[in-house]
């Protein structure tokens, strides 16, 4: 990364268009048309100023992981962006999101849907929330729930006040093939919206799979390195 804000811009100008070509062209192989997708340039570890040069060059939804330097960079940024919020949240800390988050992906629990409830109740803001889910339960390290508490996890959603279910999301398992958890979340998605029609989001695809993502019917794609460059940290 480059301390020069010029050069920076270049960088930033480079990795969009790539990653925008890589996402047309498979757009294109799936039959899908690129309006029905959206990009969520994940900027976790990067400046604000990152931020506000993407913004520039007409990124309008970006996405954090960690509470609260999320909130401090939303504090400095001075574009109007969409702020979408990914990573694990305690839930004494998750009313603190709905401050600057617009959406959350990472809901799953109910005790985590109380928290953003109140939290956006308190903003007085309406907070879109997505039921992450799991497909490994052999590790219970992994954030989300397993494919049968997603009914329950969507009611109590839907019901909350300040809150707005807004679909589904997952990460497919590390060195698994993303291809068969891709098409199990779009299927899951199809259920979803017989009692919630409205639901219809679907967040999938990182820089390694995106692709595969777009193919499976993805509506949010959680793009970070292949725009931004290599993170120092995991983030
Ligand atoms: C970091 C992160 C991404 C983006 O990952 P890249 O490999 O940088 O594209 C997407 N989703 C979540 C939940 C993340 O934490």
């Amino acid at each position: 990364m480059s301390a020069d804000p010029s050069a920076r811009l270049d960088e930033l100008r480079r990795g969009l268009a790539e990653t925008e070509d890589r996402i047309v062209a498979a757009c294109t192989a799936a039959g899908r048309d690129r309006s029905e997708i959206t990009l969520v340039v994940v900027t976790k570890t990067y400046p604000a100023s990152d931020v506000d040069l993407l913004a520039g060059l007409g990124v309008t939804d970006v996405g954090e992981n960690r509470h609260p330097e999320a909130g401090d960079k939303a504090d400095e940024v001075e574009a109007a962006v969409r702020w979408h919020f990914l990573g694990g949240l305690q839930t004494n800390k998750a009313g603190a999101v709905a401050r600057y988050a617009d959406l959350v992906h990472s809901v799953d629990r109910v005790k985590l849907v109380n928290s953003l409830s109140r939290g956006a109740e308190a903003a007085g803001r309406t907070l879109t929330c997505l039921v992450q889910v799991d497909f490994d339960a052999t590790d219970p390290g992994r954030a989300g729930v397993v494919p049968s508490g997603i009914p329950d996890l969507a009611a109590a959603i839907a019901t909350a006040p300040g809150l707005q279910l807004g679909g589904l999301m997952t990460v497919a398992p590390l060195g698994d093939d993303p291809v068969p958890h891709f098409e199990h979340l779009a299927r899951l998605s199809a259920a979803l919206r017989e009692d919630h029609p409205d639901a219809s989001m679907i967040s999938a695809g990182m820089s390694g799979d995106f692709e595969a993502a777009i193919a499976a019917g993805a509506t949010h794609l959680r793009i970070g390195r292949s725009i931004l460059g290599a993170r120092a940290s995991t983030g």
